[in-house]
């Protein structure tokens, strides 16, 4: 772990880092106790009161962030390897990852260096401001599905906005928070702006959540998760931006370029195994277009190319754990008692030297009606599951019919109709004739139990500041 400028390795506690695409360990983990989470604070505190971060002029703090993103340009290979070898997603994926993070580190140099306090329109004999201040310290806590995106996307703009980051990898993927931490102490950044504590998340995330210390808390991770982590904010009065799950509903009209959207349905499910909050994994397929839609798919998903990440040409690796793939093999289990038809994949792939890994078939699901468990719960796995509808009011009933509301996509040739349909969905995003498009200039994030607040954008560093009212007499 990192804590200050000390890096702190220990066997107490520590965790396997494994390796899902054969099973094999690739290191050991330090985990970081309560104590070494109030040591953590306790470092973060006195460089983020030091007049050398709070204070430093914003061109100065941009320079060191762009000079992070000039290292993890510098080691990208490298740290597009580590990833892989702790989530599994091929190695074009988390190199496409690393420079996205990299570009992250860049535009929010780019907004510290612009981004002022407010002067409105003076309303009497006075002048009224408002400045934007950091919290101090926040928690960044991340899932294992990207964390080189998921780490950049907070980190960035709450160094931005003048905060010390307590960073908490998942325990899964810890390696990358680690090294990117490296870089940015090679950068300039001050000892204690960052901390890197990788434990779980009943140990050391409990910790973090619970110190008083810790003024802010942005979270990407499960609903579940979510909640709880909102119930002890709730408690400590203190301020949350929560990314959670999806169940992203995909919609093909009978007027689409059917090629256009079964390839961006595919990418849209089976890039990174089904891994992405925002995997389309509802389809509504217009009836008229249904049987040709289905057969596409399974054509598709049949040639994609399941192979060790590394390996060239691979398509999608293993899901990132072995007790993951049993949760999408119970969930398709369930397909299959609820009367679901298995239309490719529900199986592991049969090549022998993927035997050892956690990997598993892109699956194409039908028969199964908006209520089945495959179709309600997110399986973040590469499982698509395909219904059918006649009209557009039952298509948007359907497709909001869902506790989560983070993405959707839309695929027509009727734009009048796809601005109907866009401002219908109840999703933080919306992709027409597109899907998983992104750019860190957009805010990002879910409606309903897909979360709180927006990342990304401007506005991404607001996040991490709070407004200050000053009024002069004049
Ligand atoms: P998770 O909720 O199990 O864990 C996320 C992080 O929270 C981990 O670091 C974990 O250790 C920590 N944690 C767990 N319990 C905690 C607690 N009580 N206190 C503090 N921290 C705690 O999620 P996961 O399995 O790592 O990731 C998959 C989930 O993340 C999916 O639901 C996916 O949709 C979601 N996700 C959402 C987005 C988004 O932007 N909306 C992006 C990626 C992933």
């Amino acid at each position: 772990m990192l804590i200050g400028d000390q890096w702190i390795t220990s066997d107490t506690d520590a965790l396997d880092s494994v390796n899902p695409a054969n099973g094999s360990i690739n290191c050991r983990i330090t985990t970081a106790s309560a104590a070494h989470v109030d040591a953590a604070v306790s470092a973060a505190r006195e460089a983020a009161s030091a007049k050398s971060w709070r204070d430093m002029l914003p061109h100065v703090r941009a320079q060191i962030l762009g000079r992070i993103s000039d290292g993890i340009r510098a080691h990208s290979d490298e740290l597009a390897r580590l990833q892989m070898i702790e989530n599994g997603k091929v190695l074009s994926e988390c190199k496409a990852q690393v420079a996205s993070a990299a570009s992250t580190y860049r535009y929010y140099a780019a907004v510290c260096e612009t981004l002022g306090s407010e002067i409105p329109p003076s309303r009497g004999d006075y002048l009224s401001m408002t400045a934007y201040e950091p919290y101090g310290i926040v928690a960044a806590i991340t899932p294992w599905n990207s964390p080189m995106t998921m780490e950049a996307q907070k980190i960035a703009p709450a160094l931005a906005a003048g905060n010390a980051v307590l960073l908490k990898p998942s325990e899964v993927t810890p390696s990358v928070g680690l090294a990117v931490a490296r870089i940015a102490l090679e950068a300039g950044l001050p000892p204690g702006i960052l901390n890197v504590l990788p434990g779980s998340g009943a140990v050391t995330g409990n910790a973090i959540i619970h110190h008083a210390g810790v003024r802010m808390v942005s979270f990407t991770g499960g609903t579940q998760t979510g909640r709880n982590i909102a119930t002890v904010a709730a408690q400590r009065l203190i301020p949350v931006a929560l990314e959670l799950g999806g169940k992203s509903p995909h919609i093909i009209f009978d007027d689409a370029n059917l090629d256009a959207a079964v390839n961006g349905v595919v990418d849209g499910i089976f890039e990174g195994s089904g891994q992405s909050c925002v995997a389309g994994s509802r389809l509504f397929v217009h009836r008229k277009v249904l049987d040709r839609v289905l057969q596409m798919l399974v054509d598709r998903a049949n040639a994609l190319r399941v192979d060790l990440p590394d390996a060239q040409g691979a398509q999608m690796g293993p899901v990132a754990g072995f007790r993951h793939r049993e949760r999408i093999e119970s969930i398709v289990e369930s397909a299959r008692r609820e009367g679901g038809e298995i239309l490719a994949g529900g199986v592991r792939p049969g090549e022998e030297r993927l035997a050892s890994g956690a990997f598993y078939r892109p699956t194409v699901i039908t028969g199964l009606d908006n209520h089945a468990t495959a179709v309600r719960e997110e399986i973040f796995g590469p499982v698509l599951c395909v219904l059918p509808f006649d009209d557009e009011e039952d298509l948007v009933f359907q497709a909001n019919d869902t506790a989560f509301g983070l993405a959707s996509g839309i695929w027509t040739a009727n734009y009048q109709r796809a601005w109907r349909v866009a401002r219908a969905l109840e999703a933080g995003l919306v992709w027409i004739n597109t899907y998983k498009q992104l750019s860190i200039a957009t805010p990002f994030g879910g409606f309903k139990e897909s979360g709180i607040g927006r990342e990304k954008g401007v506005t991404g560093v607001r996040l991490y500041q709070q407004s200050k009212g000053i009024y002069w007499s004049m």
